[in-house]
């Protein structure tokens, strides 16, 4: 009865994840619709990876505008103008979501500006009343930033707020130390912000490599990044110029300009009504699925961050294109989250790709790790004392490599590549067998001692 439901499938959230699924889903012939109550195109495009990106470019000309004068430049007097890349970046933010939208209409995906709350296994209510009929559901609806409970936390911002401020602060606190608060503590740093970035226990970047971690601190404490470890909030109070005092353990106050929570994001199930479906969340309000994305009733499924398994766009897109062929394309499919690269867009950037050396010994036993630990050529002539670090972890028996890690200029753009063949189950003889390309910073790859 292919009329059953006003639809074959209801997608609800027009994210990365949720974007691939419905135009996957439509082109193997299904009837599909998405809600989305915000904007097409999710956190990645509008609030998330692609804004953060661009500022991040545009940060980094703080460096190299400083660099050129090395390299015979005569470069003037400079000054940065928030509000010319505020601007612009939203306005490029307005035309991914313009494409992303042409797309799903492209694919014949009908979406419904509205927010939807679910009232069984093949039923939604749409925030105008309405009801509609789905044989599938998708659970696409993403996180949001979490932020920590305490008097005057309503002071603070998140990196939503983040893309669409006023002016540059002249002082920021950072709260948190993982993805969101390194990045933007580079971000803030290089439009000229002192920066003081503050974290419940003592590390960065859990799940990171220490030694590339370490590096990170090193650097950004060179840059003038300030770090409080082991601080937890005891209040947020509002000056009268506008100022906020920031009261924490085992620190002094704090006054700054800025406060920013970047304390983790957790999934958006609250009033969602998953239960009239009987679909079961975990302790953290995720989404519990199995390896094909479906959740504990049959009709509804889903996949990327509300189901917090691995909080990546590539991932979400994966498990988007992953249920579509399984439930739409007759082609079962099941993502593989083994070696999963990954980035942090700090300044410099770090890269990433299977186990840390803790996790190596702890798996393997006994393991092989070799180094390089060098100052960029460019960084020399700049006069920049700021090394790069790579570390590649090798099983001992067979020197497969099962861990590459990295931090230094464009990481993420060399790791990328070296991540295949770490994928492939390479050995550290074969990056040695490959001739090194010269004078690069990615020949360090098959160098190393
Ligand atoms: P992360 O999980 O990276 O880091 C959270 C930080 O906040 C940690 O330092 C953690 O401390 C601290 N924290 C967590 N809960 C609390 C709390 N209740 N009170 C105080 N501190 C707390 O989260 P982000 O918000 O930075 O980013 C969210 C996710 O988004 C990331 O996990 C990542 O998957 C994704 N992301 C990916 C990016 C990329 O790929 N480049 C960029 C940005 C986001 P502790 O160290 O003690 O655990």
């Amino acid at each position: 009865m292919p009329d059953q439901y006003d639809y074959d499938l209801l997608t609800i959230g027009a994210g990365s994840g949720g974007v691939r699924a419905s135009r996957v889903a439509a082109a193997h012939g299904a009837r599909v619709a998405v809600a989305e109550e915000h904007r097409v195109g999710g956190t990645c495009v509008i609030r998330g990876c692609v804004p953060k990106k661009l500022l991040i470019y545009g940060a980094h000309f703080a460096e190299d505008l400083k660099d050129a004068r090395r390299f015979g430049w005569n470069v003037p007097e400079t000054s940065f103008h928030w509000p010319t890349l505020r601007d612009n970046v939203l306005a490029d933010v307005d035309r991914l979501n313009a494409a992303y939208t042409t797309t799903l209409k492209n694919y014949g995906v009908e979406i419904i500006h509205e927010r939807v709350t679910v009232t069984g296994p093949h039923s939604v209510r749409l925030a105008s009343g309405r009801e509609v009929t789905a044989g599938t559901i998708l659970v696409a609806v993403g996180a949001h930033p979490v932020v920590p409970d305490f008097p005057g936390n309503e002071h603070g911002i998140t990196s939503n707020e983040a893309f669409h401020l006023e002016a540059i602060p002249k002082r920021v606190l950072i709260a948190g130390a993982g993805y969101i608060a390194n990045e933007f503590a580079g971000i803030f740093n290089e439009f000229g912000s002192k920066v003081t970035l503050m974290n419940r226990s003592d590390v960065i970047l859990r799940g990171y490599d220490a030694q590339i971690r370490d590096r990170l601190v090193n650097i950004s404490t060179g840059k003038g990044i300030d770090f409080r470890f082991n601080a937890h909030f005891e209040a947020v109070e509002k000056n009268e110029d506008e100022t906020f005092t920031v009261r924490m353990t085992n620190h002094d106050p704090l006054t700054v300009d800025l406060v920013m929570f970047a304390t983790g994001r957790a999934p958006n199930t609250r009033e969602l009504g998953l239960e009239a479906a009987g679909v079961e969340l975990d302790a953290n309000g995720a989404v519990k699925v199995g390896p094909d994305n479906r959740s504990t009733c049959g009709s509804v499924y889903a996949i990327g961050d509300v189901t917090n398994r691995i909080q990546l766009t590539p991932i979400a897109i994966r498990e988007g294109q992953a249920f579509a062929d399984t439930v739409f394309g007759g082609k079962p499919t099941v993502v593989d989250y083994h070696d999963v690269p990954s980035a942090v867009f700090s300044h410099p950037p770090i890269a990433a790709v299977g186990m840390t050396e803790g996790e190596a010994r702890n798996t393997l036993g006994t393991v092989k790790v070799y180094t390089s630990d060098f100052r960029p050529m460019k960084n020399v002539l700049a006069g920049r004392d700021e090394r790069a670090l790579y570390k590649m972890i090798c099983e001992s028996e067979t020197g497969r490599i099962v861990g590459l890690h990295m931090i230094g200029p464009d990481a993420p753009e060399i790791l990328q590549a070296a991540a295949v063949a770490i994928k492939a189950r390479l050995t550290k003889d074969d990056f040695d067998a490959t001739v090194a390309l010269h004078p690069t910073m990615a020949e360090e790859l098959v160098l190393m001692r």
